[in-house]
């Protein structure tokens, strides 16, 4: 991969990250807000507890991907970014623009998923 292609995603991931840092952060205090709403109000916690769950899972998945797009960006300061993680071949460019911090070729993500 050329030197300026890693500079391009390298921008990409850390826009990536800003963003998402920012938009876990707001999750996470409206999840702190929806705590101490419920201990004051009880009420309908049935509905409450139901989109918490929602929330909380959203919020999981973003530190996911936060910690994703981390690890890639580590890959880029090592050299190693661009290649399949599992079986060391390189990582199609359009896989990668789709989606930066993929870390495994489609083959070894679907052999992966397919594992569970
Ligand atoms: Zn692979």
């Amino acid at each position: 991969m050329k030197p300026e292609d890693i500079t391009s995603f390298r921008k990409a991931l850390e826009e990536q990250l800003a963003s998402l840092t920012k938009v876990s952060g707001d999750h996470q205090k409206l999840l702190d807000e929806a705590h101490e709403t419920q201990d004051f109000v009880g009420g309908d916690r049935a509905a409450e507890l139901e989109t918490m769950e929602v929330d909380a899972s959203v919020a999981e998945s973003e530190f996911l991907l936060q910690k994703k797009i981390q690890h890639a960006l580590e890959r880029i300061d090592s050299g190693t970014y661009g290649v399949c993680e599992a079986c060391g071949k390189e990582i199609p460019r359009a896989r990668l623009e789709a989606k930066p911090s993929v870390s495994l070729c489609l083959t070894c993500q679907e052999a992966h998923e397919a594992n569970g």
